[in-house]
């Protein structure tokens, strides 16, 4: 034999160090590497069979579609063979030598923290193959490319470090994988065992699967049958199957009709969003079906983009069989059917919003960015999704939260407008000077936390006929007499010459400076003439150099004991008054969250608090 036939190549880091979990760290569960594997062959007689319908030309195309397994319990090996697409000699170093996905460091920094439980994570990740190390101690592969010029290799590896190519004359297309069984793993060498195990995890496979030459499952179309007719554990399987994972789903939606269109739906909500843990996007989970045969896997514009969290499947007589993904995002028919199945979906989440709170609240902590995504860029669905949406607000409880329609309900009699107002924490917002007035007049804000919820207000302007306001708007149109006039206020004149004097001593900090009819505990706040200062915050935020604090509206309150101290101060000591009021300014500008690094200002505390403690 000629050695140097045989190419040595070094799995990439992230490989090594995800096969050193699998074969030193995960003990339970093991069985489910078979599930991957023939998940694997599938996807590989999937593609096959998408060539012929598109009429490529493929290596030994009269094979029959199917996958073999060999259970040999005397020699203790098992061996998954597939008519799929095969690998050429550069497909088996991409595929099985690296892990191609984005957020692959965060995944095996989530696989070792919860090593031996989460089994489930490798498929979902995208890492199936890698699985069968669990099992074996070594695994082999034999695999030709349906491409006709292409040769048969045969790949191998103990798992640790590195894999062996070289060429293999002789093999037909698709791919072999014998996996030579670790001592303790002697039992996946039995077919009973491994029946058990396809029948569990596997009975949705839409091939033929046979294992010691004996046809194992049977093939069926679920989404087809009747809702009556199907048990909530096939369901449960079946989406398993299809989503690769562990767990029950979140919520499923089966839903058929005739008219406008004939259509077959069936989609679920997974238990997890993996987007929420810096995994990279998630691809689309739903692959479209004409009469029960697939015609493409996780298909992009079936569902509109913020859908892509979820898992399922659509099936309508009226796509054509060789609908590429180019063609599906001009087809017209492909939008209806996207059109009618979101509305769907949006109905069956109005409706578990409402009769089963707790399970929407799950919901939403997992999902929300998807709904705040669909409300900020789908303006089909905008009104729908708007009313999903759930917020803190004044007058929540620490886990609760509150929907726009709640909000309405509950509004004040002689309210007019929904009021809002951004910040970091519940806290911080109720701390703020924007919300006395509110309080002294028992009327509830909604307090967002993501400028996405500004920005989604913003768009929509309007719910139920009432205006979205931002609290720190100038002109908030509150529906009460202002404030309790509990303490006696600076005298007319005397503010308007307060107001007069820090109008030239402030300059262009400020672009108007007015007596408030909103405060109640604080002496002053800022409001921004032309947007909310989430907005402005956020900028700053995103880009450093952003220009600094736009000046805006000076708000004071005659009847604050530092108002009035400063109204007398002016005449007795200027340069303190001058000081005090440029620290005025500034504490309001705080409270608006506009000064990010506050050290800039403790030379003039000091020198005020040296004339206080004087
Ligand atoms: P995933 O299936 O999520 O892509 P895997 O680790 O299971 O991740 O497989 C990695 C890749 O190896 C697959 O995407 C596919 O390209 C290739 N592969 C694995 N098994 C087969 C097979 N039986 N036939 C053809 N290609 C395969
Ligand atoms: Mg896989």
């Amino acid at each position: 034999m000629d050695v140097n036939a045989s190419q040595k190549h070094e799995f990439q880091t992230e490989v090594k160090q995800l096969l050193d979990i699998v074969i030193n760290s995960l003990y339970t569960e093991r069985e489910v590497f078979l599930r991957e594997l023939i998940s694997n062959a599938a996807d590989a007689l999937e593609k096959i069979r998408y060539l012929q319908i598109t009429g490529q030309e493929i290596a030994d195309s009269e094979s029959a579609l199917e996958i073999q397994i060999e259970a040999d319990k005397d020699a203790h090996t098992l061996t998954i063979t597939d008519t799929g697409i095969g690998m050429t000699q550069e497909e088996l170093v991409k595929n099985l030598g690296t892990i191609a996905h984005s957020g692959s460091k965060e995944f095996i920094r989530r696989l070792t923290e919860s090593a031996s439980n989460d089994v489930n994570l490798i498929g979902q990740f995208g890492v199936g193959f890698y699985a069968a190390f669990m099992a074996a101690r070594k695994v082999t592969v034999y695999t030709r490319s349906y491409r006709p010029e292409e040769e048969s290799y045969v790949w191998e590896s103990d798992g640790i470090g590195e894999y062996t190519i070289e060429a293999a004359p002789g093999h037909p297309r698709g791919t072999k994988i014998v996996l030579t069984l670790k001592d303790d793993a002697f039992q996946f060498g039995e077919p009973e065992t491994i029946t058990r195990i396809i029948k569990q995890y596997s009975s949705f496979v839409p091939y033929p699967i046979l294992l010691n030459g004996d046809k194992v499952n049977t093939i069926q179309a679920i989404w087809t049958k009747n809702k009556n007719e199907i048990p909530d554990e096939e369901y449960t399987e079946f989406y398993k199957f299809l989503a690769n994972a562990h767990d029950e789903p979140l919520l499923r939606m089966h839903f058929s009709a005739d008219a406008p269109l004939a259509i077959h739906s069936l989609l679920f909500l997974p238990r997890d969003n993996f987007e929420r843990y810096g995994f990279g996007r998630t691809e689309p989970g739903v692959n479209v079906y004409c009469k029960k045969v697939l015609i493409m896997e996780q298909a992009k514009d079936i569902l509109p983009e913020w859908l892509r969290f979820v898992k399922g499947i659509i099936d309508s007589e009226e796509l054509p069989l060789n609908i590429s993904r180019e063609t599906m995002q001009d087809s017209a028919l492909v939008s209806k059917i996207n059109r009618v199945v979101t509305k769907q979906l949006l109905k069956q989440l109005e409706e578990l919003a409402t009769d089963d709170k707790e399970r929407y609240q799950e919901f939403w902590d997992k999902f929300s960015m998807f709904i705040k995504e669909g409300a900020a860029s789908d303006f089909t669905h905008r009104n729908d999704l708007v009313k999903l949406l759930r917020f803190d607000s004044s007058q929540t409880a620490a886990d609760e939260f509150v929907s726009l329609s709640d909000y309405v309900s509950r509004m004040k009699e002689e309210q007019t407008a929904i009021y809002y107002i951004n910040g970091l924490s519940k806290e911080s917002i109720a701390a703020s000077p924007y919300l006395e007035a509110f309080r002294d007049q028992q009327i509830e804000v909604i307090f967002t936390h993501d400028p996405i919820d500004d920005y989604i207000f913003s768009l929509v302007g309007e719910f139920d006929g009432k205006q979205l306001l931002s609290a720190d708007q100038t002109d908030l149109n509150l529906p009460g007499a202002p404030v309790s006039a509990e303490k006696e206020s600076l005298s007319e004149e005397d503010l308007n010459s307060l107001i007069q004097w820090l109008k030239e001593t402030l300059q262009e900090k400020v672009t108007e400076v007015r007596a408030s009819a909103r405060l109640v505990d604080s002496p002053a706040l800022v409001l921004n003439p032309h947007s909310a200062y989430s907005m402005q915050r956020m900028m700053q935020m995103v880009n450093k150099d952003a220009p600094g604090i736009e000046a805006g509206v000076l708000e004071i309150n005659g009847r604050h004991a530092i108002i009035q101290r400063l109204h007398a101060l002016r005449s007795s000591d200027a340069e303190f008054a001058k000081m005090a009021a440029e620290q005025l300014l500034e504490n309001a500008q705080i409270a608006a969250g506009l000064i990010l690094d506050p050290r800039g200002m403790v030379h003039r505390l000091n020198a005020i608090l040296e004339k206080a403690l004087s």
